[in-house]
């Protein structure tokens, strides 16, 4: 079957994770008339088109639908693949379900590398994968010179459907909060205190949640605008930039090998934090700062069975269809501040990994995960090349990544694991001697890597609308964008960053019509 590819648009856009799919929703909605076009390298999982995996009710399906995200290349044998949500294993190679780790080239001989450096390659990227906690930046997370970030933030919060209060009936969850909140309140702001986590989710009155994936960003607008396409399976290879301008893309169909060249007014590249900066590179866009200010989160974990609680009676007996949930502690968030500069996630996980004693019962659900991430020292060294002569297995340019914690980054960490021993004793028995910090890369924030300036002064990408510097019509998007060292999950922060980044072009396009 052949598949029809445009020969012009008015937006091109690379990559079909939360960030690309903001584009084609905010254009659907102030510019209608426009043809936009979607390219994303891997495969459509489900219907709609992004759909979160976890959404998917067939165990058989869903795990189908994680492997096809995996990419091109197989699985390297031995790998641990986990299979409880980022708390379960100590690998030094961890891949979580859907991804897939940088085959190669992720670690310099004497650095640290990125061991945990990941991708999502399907219809909805990472978005179709991931947790969905969607804090808000605090205190220097922010980006100061973004006057209107608070207002992109909400847009963002209303096109990825967060919610703060989904799990406001789990039992253990005020306990929780109470608990954590007399350890770690004081002094902060009350916008930074101990709080339900806010959660890119629906919950339905049946009990039933809809985890949101692209499909949400892209909403009925979207998908009902006769003018924007979506073509998966479509690896674009080179965006084309002529006298400063970006005029289109090139594009390879990976069912049949065919090359198609797209023309564009303004072409969106939203293909993560690795290869956003692989992408421009491959095109001859290669600024100073591309691929540099290479930032992730070291995370700690650690878990804890609940001193003193007993499950409510009802709660025994409750739905366990999936993706049905049974609340018990639901998701709390202790947010980052200057003062302790940590972000803090306690999450209800549903079994035990061990018992504490022969004949221990826990109540269903009194075991909770806390995950701490730090800021990164953010350094120009820390960063992504691209090889000439090597290629990657889409025949891409091969990544090497180099990447070092400086002695800022030991010393947070070790801070970090205090802040989780602290808080793990305010809420119970911890599960083992000490808390686990995962190699560097296995938080999957990656940052900075195509980041927003205020000015063109060499040490950044892009300009405050996410258009690159020097080449009208260009945007990048994602969390690459993110300029600043964050430890909060930072989706949220990048589609409020691609809102500002559409409403551009549209105010561009509108410009251009009348
Ligand atoms: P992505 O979602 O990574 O999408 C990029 C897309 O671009 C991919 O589909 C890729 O195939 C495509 N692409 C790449 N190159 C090309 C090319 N050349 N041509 C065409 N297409 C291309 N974040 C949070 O904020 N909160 C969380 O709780 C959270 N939990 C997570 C849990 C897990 C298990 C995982 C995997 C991720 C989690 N994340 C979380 C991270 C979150 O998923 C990402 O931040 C988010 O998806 C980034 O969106 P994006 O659109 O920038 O990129």
């Amino acid at each position: 079957m052949t598949r029809t590819f445009p020969d012009a648009v008015d937006v091109a856009v690379v990559g079909s994770g939360p960030c690309g799919a903001a584009y084609a929703r905010v254009l659907s909605e102030l510019c209608p008339a426009a043809a936009v076009a979607v390219f994303e390298a891997g495969p459509l999982l489900a219907d709609p088109p992004g759909t979160h995996v976890k959404n998917i009710v067939d165990p058989a399906e869903r795990a189908r639908a994680q492997r096809r995200s995996e990419g091109p290349a197989p699985l390297a044998a031995g790998t641990a693949t986990d299979t409880m949500d980022g708390y379960a294993d100590d690998a030094p190679r961890l891949v979580r379900p859907g991804t897939f780790l940088l085959a190669d080239g992720y670690r310099q001989p004497g650095e640290d590398g990125l061991p945990g450096a990941a991708m999502s390659s399907n219809v909805g990227g990472m978005g179709a994968h991931w947790t969905g906690a969607c804090p808000r930046p605090g205190g220097s997370e922010r980006i100061a010179f973004l006057p209107d970030l608070d207002t992109l933030l909400a847009e963002a919060e209303r096109l990825l459907h967060v919610d703060a209060r989904a799990f406001d009936d789990a039992p253990f969850a005020d306990e929780v909060r109470k608990r954590l909140a007399a350890a770690l309140d004081e002094g902060r702001d009350d916008d930074r205190l101990v709080a339900p986590m806010p959660l890119a989710v629906v919950r339905h009155d049946d009990g039933r949640v809809t985890w949101s994936g692209s499909d949400v960003v892209f909403g009925e607008e979207t998908r009902a605008n006769p003018h924007c396409t979506l073509v998966p399976e479509a690896l674009v290879t080179e965006v084309i930039v002529a006298d400063g301008r970006a005029s289109g893309v090139r594009v390879r169909d990976l069912p049949t090998g065919e090359e198609h060249v797209v023309h564009a007014r303004f072409v969106v590249v939203a293909a993560d934090a690795l290869r956003t900066p692989q992408l421009l590179w491959a095109s001859g866009v290669r600024p100073h700062a591309l691929g540099r200010y290479l930032n992730d989160q070291p995370q700690t974990v650690f878990a804890v069975r609940l001193r003193d609680v007993v499950d409510a009676p009802e709660e025994q007996d409750g739905p366990r269809d999936e993706p049905a949930i049974v609340p018990h502690s639901g998701v709390n968030w202790v947010p980052y501040t200057d003062d302790e500069p940590f972000h803090g996630q306690v999450m209800q996980l549903d079994a035990s990994p061990v018992p504490l004693a022969p004949d221990d019962v826990p109540a269903p659900g009194s075991i909770v995960g806390l995950g701490w991430f730090c800021a990164k020292d953010v350094r120009e060294s820390d960063r992504v090349e691209f090889d000439e002569s090597a290629t990657d297995p889409y025949g891409m340019p091969a990544m090497r990544l180099h990447y070092r914690l400086t002695e800022r980054d030991h010393a947070s960490i070790e801070a970090a694991r205090a802040a989780v021993r602290r808080a793990a004793a305010a809420l119970g028995d911890p599960l083992g001697e000490e808390p686990l910090t995962f190699p560097p890369g296995a938080s999957l924030h990656y940052q900075g890597t195509v980041r927003m300036g205020e000015t063109d002064d060499g040490t950044s990408v892009c300009s405050p609308t996410s258009q690159v510097w020097d080449v009208e019509g260009l945007y990048v998007a994602g969390n690459g964008v993110i300029p600043t060292a964050t430890a909060c999950n930072p989706t949220l922060t990048s589609v409020a960053l691609a809102v500002g980044g559409a409403r551009d072009i549209a105010a561009k396009l509108t410009a251009v019509r009348n």
